[in-house]
């Protein structure tokens, strides 16, 4: 406390004013403890080599980054600092009220900071989460199937391999795990994986599953540990998720899991898989899930790859037929007041009661400078085999990317600090432009920015090649549609 500026201030409010009246002396500590703010007990503040200040909510997982003027800002909140203090400039008590206002920061009395809250910066680059296939083994039989492979020699890594591998994880200062598979639940030490997970203080975010594994004892355990992460459970149309699963009573076991989660208050969102036979069903899937209590739905063309290469015939789906599938639905969308979060195959996205949509293939190209894709760059896909990639599809084909993986004498550390890995989830479009001359010479370039890369590797093996999906997209004249189709829903593009 800045006791001068405590007694200028005791002055000019006990202006005339008996300072020993006991209700003025409350009011005057109330207006000292005014100056002080602390932040909230929910938030940490980390710093990494490329993003030096991130504020951190340990409840909902989110992460924010933060300005150095921010930064200072955040470190007068500590319960003890007077913001009235000659030091602190304007611009900083602009940035506290502004923190007041979103409930980072609250009124101090008497509190202090923790030791756990306090700036702290890792000795690599940032990332947000791993996402994590911890087996290839599942108790589905998916046709599409692109990783649980009849391998006969294959085998989990073993539980102290992904102890180690969590501890490597926990080093890097990352704060979000999401599990997946195979079939992440049916792991006979899943449980073991979740509890050192969670001793290492990161936080279980999502849980990938068919949901057949999904009852009452799971329920219990996730009570007993007081977590509560997002279950995203695939769900392929009303009446053919059994056949794509390749097995009988696979879509009872999906609804009763959604039914199961949903009852004991877990979040929810699905997946579909869009093929020939059910993209007639998206309008009354979109209707079922809504009803269901899920909160989001993605969909996405199987990819043609794995299992699908075999049982594609008369079933797949043209990335044409697709795209009009996705706008006869549209209008019907709006029409009912948007039920749901929805995402199309990365070319039509809007949040529940929205009118406003976006297209997520539509890139902030900012003169080229953007990452090729913002999302493999702060999320870490981490195979069963312990190799990283920039993101799960791109696990799916023969690509021309060297393979990196997480040993004892490579640690996470290291590859976070420098590798191939690291080059390619930094590449900037501009970088991927001198690669490849069909995008740097193709008119929407200045929207596409060169696609997906994992659709560019499905389109040709090339990390850095084309993505036929956005060539279909733009060059067929479906971004023009989109915009069109929605303007009947009188919704609008963000
Ligand atoms: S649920 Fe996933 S991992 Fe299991 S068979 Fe189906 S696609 Fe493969
Ligand atoms: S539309 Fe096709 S060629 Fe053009 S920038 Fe996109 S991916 Fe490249
Ligand atoms: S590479 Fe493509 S599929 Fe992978 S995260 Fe980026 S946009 Fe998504």
């Amino acid at each position: 406390m800045n006791t001068y500026h405590n007694s200028e201030k005791k002055i000019n409010y006990m202006m005339g004013i008996d300072f020993f009246s006991v209700s003025i002396y409350n009011k005057y500590l109330e207006l000292i403890n005014y100056m002080k703010f602390i932040l909230d007990k929910k938030y940490i503040i980390r710093g990494w080599k490329n993003s030096l200040y991130v504020l951190i909510n340990l409840e909902s997982g989110e992460s924010r980054h933060i300005s150095p003027l921010e930064f200072q800002a955040i470190s007068f909140c500590d319960g003890n600092t007077d913001i009235d203090d000659i030091f602190i400039l304007e611009p900083h008590k602009v940035i506290i009220r502004n923190f007041l206002k979103d409930d980072i920061i609250h009124i101090s009395s008497d509190e202090k900071i923790n030791k756990n809250q306090k700036y702290f910066s890792y000795d690599c680059s940032y990332i947000k989460q791993i996402h994590w296939s911890i087996t290839r083994n599942c108790n589905c039989n998916c046709r599409h199937c692109y990783l649980s492979s009849p391998d006969k020699k294959y085998r989990d890594m073993p539980l102290d391999k992904c102890f180690e591998i969590i501890r490597q994880i926990a080093e890097c200062g990352i704060q979000k795990i999401s599990l997946t598979g195979g079939e992440a639940l049916i792991r006979p030490d899943f449980w073991q994986i979740v509890d050192f997970i969670l001793e290492n203080k990161i936080k279980l975010s999502r849980i990938y599953t068919n949901g057949m594994a999904i009852n009452e004892s799971l329920i219990y355990n996730l009570k007993l540990r007081n977590i509560k992460p997002e279950f995203s459970i695939s769900f392929d149309g009303i009446g053919f998720h059994d056949w794509l699963r390749g097995i009988k009573g696979a879509e009872i076991s999906a609804v009763n899991a959604f039914k199961i989660l949903n009852k004991n208050g877990f979040s929810t969102f699905s997946e579909m898989c869009l093929y020939k036979d059910n993209a007639h069903t998206i309008f009354d899937t979109v209707n079922f899930l809504t009803n269901l209590g899920v909160s989001g739905l993605k969909i996405n063309v199987v990819s043609n790859t794995g299992s699908w290469m075999n049982n594609k015939k008369n079933h797949e789906i043209s990335t044409k037929k697709a795209y009009d599938a996705f706008l006869r639905y549209i209008p019907e969308f709006f029409g009912l007041g948007s039920p749901m979060n929805l995402q199309m195959a990365g070319v039509f996205a809007c949040f529940k009661g929205s009118r406003n949509f976006f297209v997520p293939a539509v890139k902030c190209t900012d003169d080229y400078k953007a990452s090729v894709c913002e999302h493999a760059k702060e999320v870490l896909y981490l195979s069963s085999e312990g190799e990283v990639l920039p993101c799960v599809s791109i696990d799916l084909a023969k690509t021309n990317i060297k393979k990196t993986f997480i040993t004892k004498s490579n640690t996470l550390k290291n590859i976070l600090n420098k590798s191939y890995y690291l080059s390619i989830i930094n590449l900037k479009i501009k970088e991927l432009l001198k690669k490849n001359k069909t995008c740097a010479n193709c008119k929407y370039c200045s929207l596409c920015g060169g696609g997906c890369r994992a659709n560019a590797v499905l389109s040709g093996g090339n990390y850095f090649g084309i993505d036929l999906q956005m060539c279909e997209f733009f060059k067929g004249g479906y971004f023009e549609k989109i915009k069109e189709i929605a303007k009947i829903g009188s919704a609008t593009v963000a």
